[in-house]
Order: structure tokens, then sequence, then C-alpha cells
């Protein structure tokens, strides 16, 4: 790989993943094989004191099961949703977490004697995708990660494209459909308004509830948060052809914003993941690519590969850890 691999191939890095419904911590080797993992759930308790504790916790049992010392660690990459200081490594915001302004880099490095470097998750699972993943090698790779939201990340030459403080790629609140549905983030018609799995549970719910979708309705009722991705597609193999037009509605939706990212970064791979994909690959697929064909102009047909993520759970937390190499990596060469 590049020299990173050679001046930091000693010791070990410790990959964090805080976004999903449990915190995930894994120890890896410097060829990024993994040594050993430890989950725990993220939710019940509070305050940022308590989840700090339990982040150090989960890091001590998965060092304890990869048969290391915090003295082995090389570097400690944690990935985090919501709004960061990149650069001095505090959590701004994390409402699903209930945490505001965490000092992690400044927390862990104490506590771990290492450099402590943080990523959003959803970069660092582009990052993972481009090392390790589908996007392999790629000069530029975009993520989209449908789901609950809707997530994007670039990794362009090798690095994470990131706004000034802050992460940015934020696919999922391009604005598509003028005074269109109301977004989460405050704004009418963005992408994930009308393309989310909250989008299209809440469009499938009225459909079952009018009768339109009788295998949904028998196995979740009309609750959205029981009409999760696993749910759509046994609805969808069921017969449920309203739920059927629902999703590969909101999958075009996603193609019609892709066609306007291809054409700003002209990505050589296009990542797609996230729990809708994972459970519906060939709809997906399908759909955003014929929805990005139709869109994009002429000179740009041909040139990007569309692809589904291959890493799974590993890539934000596998992503983080080589991201966490890469920058201390780089911090060391520009002498900071
Ligand atoms: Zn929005």
């Amino acid at each position: 790989m590049t020299s990173t691999t050679v001046t930091m191939g000693k010791g070990c890095w410790l990959g964090f993943d805080l976004g999903g419904t449990k915190m995930l911590a894994t120890v890896w080797d410097g060829k990024f094989k993994s040594l050993g993992s430890e989950r725990k759930k993220t939710k019940g308790f509070k305050g940022a004191q308590t989840g700090l504790e339990r982040m150090m916790d989960t890091i001590d049992e998965a060092l304890s099961k990869a048969d290391r010392s915090k003295e082995g660690l090389a570097g400690i990459g944690v990935a985090c949703p919501g709004p960061l200081d990149l650069e001095k490594g505090i959590l701004i915001d994390a409402p699903n977490l209930g945490w505001r302004n965490v000092p992690l880099r400044k927390e862990l490095g104490k506590r771990y004697g290492c450099p402590v470097v943080i990523a959003n998750d959803v970069d660092a699972g582009v990052y993972g995708e481009y090392r390790f993943g589908a996007g392999r090698g790629a000069r530029c790779v975009v993520g989209v990660f449908p789901g609950t939201g809707i997530g994007g990340g670039c990794v362009y030459e090798g690095r994470i494209l990131r706004g000034r403080k802050s992460s940015c790629m934020e696919i999922g609140h391009i604005p598509l459909i003028p005074d269109g549905p109301l977004c989460g983030c405050g704004r009418r018609g963005c992408l994930e308004a009308v393309a989310s799995r909250l989008a299209i549970s809440s469009a499938a719910a009225a459909a079952a509830y009018r009768g339109a979708a009788p295998v949904l309705l028998e196995k979740a009722g009309t609750d959205i948060s029981r009409i999760r991705s696993g749910v759509l597609r046994a609805s969808i193999e069921g017969g449920d052809r309203a739920v059927e037009e629902i999703v590969r509605l909101a999958a075009q939706h996603l193609g019609v914003a892709l066609a306007g990212v291809i054409h700003l970064l002209g990505p050589e791979v296009v990542v797609l993941g996230g729990g809708l994909v994972e459970a519906l690959p060939e709809l997906y697929l399908k759909e955003v690519s014929h929805a990005v064909d139709r869109r994009i102009m002429a000179g740009f047909a041909g040139t990007f590969k569309l692809a589904t993520a291959k890493l799974g759970d590993d890539a934000t937390v596998k992503g983080v850890a080589a991201w966490a190499m890469e920058e201390i990596a780089s911090r060391v060469a520009a002498g900071s």
C-alpha cells in the first residue's frame, strides 16, 4: 500500500463505531486483520461521562479479547454520527446517543496514550469500502447508504472529502422536489424526505391501511417502526405490488440525486449500501442505474461502476481504523 503501512506497521489499531444501536470496538493488526472485537448496547444509559466510560469498557474488553495491552495501540479511530469538530476531535451533538460536546480525542488519548482520530461514521464506511471493499483503489469513490436517513460520503484521491470543520457529502439533504414533503432537517423536498426508509415505510403503512398491501398488513400492521427493510422485502416477495412501486420510486429518486453527484465528482465507483440495499440489492441496482443513465450527460456514460457494499458491518469499524492510520501518518509527515 502506501508508505503509511510501512512506517505505521508496528502495533495494532483500534476502530470504534459509535453509529449503530450497539457500539463496536475492533482491534486490527497493522495489515488490518481482526484480532478481537467487543459490542455493547449504545442506549440504556444517559450522559456523556457514562457513555465515555462504556466506550472505554468496550475498548478494554476488545483489547483483552485480542490479547493486547493499551501500550500496543498505535492509534484509535472513532466513527461517530452527528456534527463533529474534526480538528479538535469533539463530538458536538449526537441526538441518538444524547451526547453533546464530548472531547473524544482528548479523553481517549489521555486514557490510552496514543493518537486518536474521529470521523463521520458514513465517511468511515465509504473509506472502508475504498480500502478493502467495493471501491478498492479507485481514484474517486462515492458511497450512498439509504436507511432511516440517507447517508453519503466520498473518498477522493485517497482522502475523505470533508468540510472545513465537520463532514460534508450530505446526499440525503440534496433538495430534490420544490416544496416537497418536510424533511427531518426542517427543509422541504430533500432526497431523504422522499427516499429514506422512513419515507418508504410511512407510504407503505398508508398502503397497508388502505388495503393495498395485505402481506405487509399481516406481517407488520401499519406501525412504521415495525416496517423495517426485511419486512419491506418480505412484503414485495409476497406480492404487494403497491409496496414494490413505493420502493422503486424511492430508488429512482435516489438515482436522480446521484446523477447530480456524478456530474460534480466524476466517481469511478458508486457504492450503494445500508439496510434497504442489503434487503433489496437487485431492485436498487436496477432502478438507481436506470434513473442515473436517463439523466447523466453523454460524456459520463460508462465512466463509473455502480456496486453494492461488500464489507457489511465491518466497513465502518475497519474503515475508521485505516483512516486513523492514514491521518496520523499525514500529520507526522506535515510535522504537526
Ligand atoms: Zn433535509
